[in-house]
């Protein structure tokens, strides 16, 4: 070691005095005391490295202490982020699952307060003073929207048709159309969550035609259920056949099996005005005969992530006896803001308050204002590095709903000027990684796509700050491999 290297070492800060920065007693409040030490040495060990190879050259004691408590304070900022924070949701896709699905309506947020504060009547009837069901939380509203006798809530849709294939079909037959053999995504293929129910699944038809003979034919005494799933992430067309549901409803009344249906996405109001073409509603469903229907909570019903069952009251009071609800029940944070999500369709008000309906509903001519919106506040900070126009986007559903349903859209689209050292890459990583809402868009052709539809007029002033912030700290970051397989793992995914 030579003398001016361990002149150098000399002027590292004793751990006493850092323990007394800003920075320390930050970080003080948020760990635990062993996990504050570890730090705080980390800190240090790191200055004496970088001392040790040139890359920190100060030599005064103060300025080292400064560097460490500032570091210390970014440490205790980055801890101080909530994982779970809001993002802004500029992909053009609406309920992408990689962003948590439906964003909540504030009145579902302030009920949720309200029911989770203190205690609640969960499963207590507060006329009689008796133990009551969970589920009637939301069974009386869930009946009345739908016209079901009975309703069940599990964890998501997974969990529903788990329950169902197991308390009805396990050891037995379940009948399924090779044509509705889904893989849903994350996952959950159809034959193999049949296969761990302990059931048997029997394919009928083909891949384009099945017709409900073919189910009648398949029936024997091994049988314990038909089931529909709903092909809600592909389409196929041409020379194809599908069973109405009545057909199949007649056919599973006569053999006095349960039609099951597995309808995904949920809708509980129609979708055809959106020009999407028709998304059959849970409505339908139970009034052509499915037993038991299921469905999600956060895809086009807009709520929490829930998995909701519901039909004949026969079927689905085995459902409340069977073990594995137990397992699959939800708390009171989803039931809560289940049944005020429900409230506002009861109210006739959810195409307008649920966030995800809104998205969807929201006029053209005011998407294209939003963006135009969007753009003049950024516009001043475009510099001489950027430019920027609103251009007409598609955006989608997602959620694995409505596969090929294209709702038009405008989108904010920012590029480098030639020339410029200005990066879309790098702009890209710098709104997704913003401590305040970090902002998602979509790189597509040397562009940055910030779709207005997906991102809502609420998030326009938040959107517009963090564009603002970025346009000027987004320069020399180059282009990263991470972010650009990270870009393309979000869009692989969205459609789950
Ligand atoms: C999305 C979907 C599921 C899974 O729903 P989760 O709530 O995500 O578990 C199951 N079946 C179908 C047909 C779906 O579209």
């Amino acid at each position: 070691m030579t003398e001016s290297h361990s002149h150098r070492l000399r002027a590292i800060p004793p751990m006493q005095s850092v323990l007394q920065t800003h920075g320390a007693r930050a970080l003080a409040s948020l760990l635990p005391e062993v996990a504050l030490k570890q730090a705080l040495q980390q800190a240090l060990d790191r200055l004496r490295a970088e001392l040790a190879d040139g890359s920190v050259v100060l030599t005064d004691r103060e300025a080292l202490l400064a560097l460490c408590d500032a570091r210390l304070a970014d440490q205790a900022a980055q801890l101080r982020l909530r994982p779970l924070r809001e993002v802004l949701n500029a992909t053009g896709v609406i309920l992408h699952t990689n962003l948590g699905r439906a964003p909540l309506a504030r009145e579902v947020i302030d009920h949720l307060g309200d029911a989770c504060v203190g205690y609640a009547a969960l499963e207590y009837d507060l006329t009689t003073g008796d133990r009551g069901h969970r589920d009637s939380v939301t069974r009386s509203l869930l009946c009345a929207l739908t016209g079901a006798e009975d309703s069940l809530v599990v964890n998501n849709c997974a969990a529903a048709v788990l329950l169902a294939c197991t308390a009805l079909a396990s050891g037995r037959e379940v009948i399924v159309s090779r044509g509705e053999l889904v893989e849903i995504g994350g996952g959950f293929r159809v034959p193999e969550v049949i296969a761990s129910c302990g059931a048997k699944l029997v394919e009928v038809g083909t891949t384009n035609k099945t017709r409900a003979e073919d189910y009648r034919r398949a029936i024997t005494a091994q049988s314990a259920a038909l089931m529909i799933v709903h092909p809600s992430n592909f389409t196929v067309q041409g020379f194809t056949a599908r069973p109405t549901r009545e057909s199949l409803a007649a056919v599973a009344r006569e053999s006095g099996l349960p039609l099951l249906e597995d309808l995904g996405s949920g809708a509980l109001v129609a979708l055809d005005a959106l020009g999407v073409g028709h998304e059959p509603t849970v409505q339908e469903a139970v009034r052509g005969g499915s037993d038991v229907v299921m469905f999600s909570g956060d895809k086009l019903l807009g709520g929490p992530q829930a998995g909701i069952l519901l039909g004949k009251s026969q079927w689905i009071a085995r459902l409340r006896a069977h073990p594995l609800m137990r397992a699959l029940r939800p708390g009171r944070l989803v039931l809560a803001a289940l049944e005020s999500t429900l409230a506002l369709y009861a109210s006739g008000r959810a195409t307008a308050s649920v966030p995800a309906l809104a998205r969807m509903h929201r006029g053209v001519a005011d998407v294209s204002q939003d963006a135009e919106n969007l753009l003049a506040k950024v516009q001043s900070s475009l510099g001489p590095r950027w430019r920027a126009c609103v251009r007409p986007s598609i955006a989608r559903v997602g959620g694995g709903t409505l596969p090929i349903a294209a709702l038009p859209s405008f989108a904010v689209v920012i590029e480098s000027q030639p020339e410029s050292d200005a990066s879309v890459v790098g702009l890209e990583a710098a709104l997704r990684t913003a401590r305040e809402f970090p902002l998602i868009g979509r790189i597509d052709a040397g562009a940055l796509w910030l779709d207005a539809r997906s991102l809502g007029p609420g998030s326009i002033e938040h959107a517009a700050q963090g564009l603002a912030l970025a346009l000027v700290s987004a320069h020399n970051r180059s282009m990263s491999g991470l972010s650009m397989s990270a870009q393309r793992s979000l869009d692989e995914s969205a459609d789950d």
